[in-house]
């Protein structure tokens, strides 16, 4: 079928459904790096972190297909997969998080990992940052500001601002860990036990912003004094996005007490989880009981075991660290004198906050620049608040060549 006549079918969605660009993009077939849409245009895919070992991977697919046709049931009977799989897995944390829980996806890991909370600390009052996204279940839609007003058991705090100068980031880690401190006061006062700090490891929805080493550790050493727990959700910057290290808290040089995880977990295919402490786990699992039919199912951790072969023997994390690294000074030769506030990121993560210019706004702006990009087949989104800040976030088997193109697009685009 052709465009139109997909887009006439769409209303059979409701108007919740909602797409990236004017005209929607139709792709149908995906390898790598690259999509394709309906018409056989070519599209290098500089946004999309699910198929972080590239799209239809053939060793994930073949993994996926011979797992599909040999078993695939639900959770209640043992399989070794999962058992490989969890230690595969754990064996990439710190050894104080030794136990993992598998769900569909990052909505639902965070939504038990805030029931872990819950259940350790006795309490209910969480924290978040100013525009953060969690998730989409009734519990997360409440837990975060970029999608409605927030429950009266929640309370918002800036997100942390790395700089450059040392000085201040030591100032920043202060404010952050002070907001944080007055915060559980507040929900203390307001009747809510404080229970957790939930946060991204990359602020994504806040703007993309990377945190430096120990920004983070006063905020939470504020969180504990509180009684509250550290929730670092890696959905984004997990996996190796963030170049070299495995994660985002690592890259932040913070112990959390749980980490989530999902989107590339399974190149696409939906496999989710909580790693935490055995403790905390056991403490969740006396006061309650926990099932999830499809979560580490026989498919779900066969696809995740293919991923984690890709990403260890490519040794894809640490390429991601080297591009990176040649990224930041591309970046921030082609961006200037061209209309932009801040580049920021490491690894294949990265934020480009563009500038208004004139009559036109900042987020007018940065919607024509990834209009224009996409014209010129190259894929990004522009998101954080007013959606002003460009979004690229590569699969990592993205390449040098690829980066030049990238680079190239950008450049083009802000001088457009
Ligand atoms: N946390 C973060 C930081 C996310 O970006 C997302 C998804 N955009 C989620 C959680 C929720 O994940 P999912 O859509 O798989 O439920």
């Amino acid at each position: 079928a052709g465009l139109e006549a997909m887009l006439a079918k769409r209303e059979v969605l409701g108007p919740a459904y909602r797409l990236f660009y004017e005209e929607p993009l139709y792709p149908v077939k995906g390898e790598g790096v690259w999509l394709t849409d309906h018409q056989g245009r070519r599209y290098l895919d500089a946004y999309n972190n699910v198929p972080v070992v590239g799209h239809c991977n053939p060793k994930v697919v073949a993994a996926m297909t011979a797992q599909a046709s040999t078993l695939c049931t639900h959770t209640r009977y043992l399989h070794d997969g999962i058992l490989t799989y969890a230690d595969r897995l754990l064996a990439h944390f710190p050894s104080y998080l030794n136990r993992l829980m598998l769900t569909c996806t990052g909505s639902e890991a965070n939504d038990l990992a805030i029931r872990i909370a819950e259940a350790v600390t006795g309490g209910t009052g969480v924290v978040v940052t100013s525009n953060a996204y969690h998730g989409v279940s009734h519990l997360l839609a409440k837990l975060s500001p970029s999608l409605a007003p927030i429950a009266d058991f929640v309370r918002v705090v800036a997100p942390p601002r790395a700089s450059l100068d040392a000085a201040d980031n030591t100032e920043e880690a202060h404010r952050f860990a002070a907001d944080v401190a007055r915060a559980f006061e507040d929900l203390q006062a307001a009747g809510f036990k404080p229970c957790a700090l939930l946060m991204d490891m990359i602020f994504a929805s806040d703007g993309i912003l990377p945190p430096t080493a120990g920004l983070l550790n006063e905020a939470a050493q504020a969180t504990h004094a509180a009684g509250a727990v550290v929730i670092a959700d890696e959905v984004q910057s997990g996996f190796g996005r963030t170049g070299d290290n495995w994660w985002g808290f690592v890259d932040a040089a913070l112990q959390p007490d749980i980490v989530t995880m999902g989107k590339p977990m399974g190149n696409g295919y939906p496999i989710a989880g909580v790693v935490a402490g055995a403790d905390m786990v056991a403490t969740f699992a006396a006061k309650g009981r926990y099932f999830n039919t499809f979560g580490g199912n026989p498919v779900a951790v066969a696809t995740g075991m293919a991923v984690l072969d890709e990403l260890e023997q490519r040794q894809l994390p640490a390429k991601a660290g080297v591009l990176g690294q040649g990224l930041q000074a591309a970046f921030a030769q082609a961006v200037a004198g061209l209309g932009v506030v801040e580049v920021r990121g490491k690894g294949l993560y990265w934020g480009i906050e563009i500038a208004a210019d004139g009559a036109e706004t900042a987020t007018a702006r940065a919607t024509r620049i990834t209009n224009h990009m996409r014209q010129n087949g190259v894929l990004l989104s522009n998101s954080g608040p007013d959606a002003k800040v460009l979004k690229i976030r590569p699969p990592l088997v993205f390449e040098q060549e690829h980066a030049d193109m990238l680079v190239a697009a950008l450049k083009q685009a802000l001088q457009a």
